[in-house]
């Protein structure tokens, strides 16, 4: 949900660059400091704690190539957008809403951490596109379920088109700096 920047209308996609975190009570790392964590797949970590750099969370490379996947087709993509990410399930307070924008959060929801986190420990490159669904509690009138569920009927069809496009044009080889985000010793 949008927190009233203009170029953030509901409808509009958006590149997040940043996060704010508010989610309580969420499995959010792979280190947590007592037990080796049973991760799937190659990932076996040595060490019991590690701490990724978040300085950046998304990968620039990522966020280039979709950024020219959407010039390529047209498609208005705002860039450079800070992401709130709140518990759950139930939709922020109009108080709350106020106190996120001036913590300079641009958008609201409840997914993308520990998302972005897990993968940025696993140095994988990650990026996030969002899709401003309405604005958010005290900025209209109610918020609904039924209107994030019409934008995204909308605009699924063209998020898609947007991914294949950046899929295809993402290399095999990673020279974004991602693969030594958390260094094991
Ligand atoms: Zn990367």
């Amino acid at each position: 949900m949008g927190l009233k920047r203009p170029d953030l209308k509901p409808g509009t996609m958006a590149v997040t660059t940043q996060f704010i975190d508010f989610t309580k009570g969420r499995a959010s790392t792979f280190y947590n400091g007592e037990n080796l964590p049973h991760v799937p797949g190659r990932f076996k970590p040595k060490s019991l704690l590690n701490h990724v750099d978040m300085t950046r969370p998304y990968c620039p490379e990522l966020r280039r190539i979709l950024l020219e996947a959407a010039k390529h087709m047209g498609v208005k993509v705002v860039d450079g957008v800070t992401y709130a990410c709140m518990e759950g399930p139930r939709f922020e307070t109009a108080a709350e809403i106020r106190m996120l924008r001036v913590l300079g959060a641009d958008v609201v929801g409840m997914t993308l951490v520990p998302e972005v986190v897990l993968a940025r420990e696993l140095n994988m490159c990650y990026l996030s596109i969002g899709v401003v669904t309405n604005l958010a509690a005290g900025l209209q009138e109610r918020v609904s379920q039924e209107e994030v569920k019409e934008i995204f009927k909308t605009i699924l069809p063209t998020v898609r088109g947007l991914l294949i496009r950046a899929i295809e044009h993402t290399p095999r080889k990673r020279t974004c700096g991602c693969t030594s985000l958390v260094e094991e010793e």
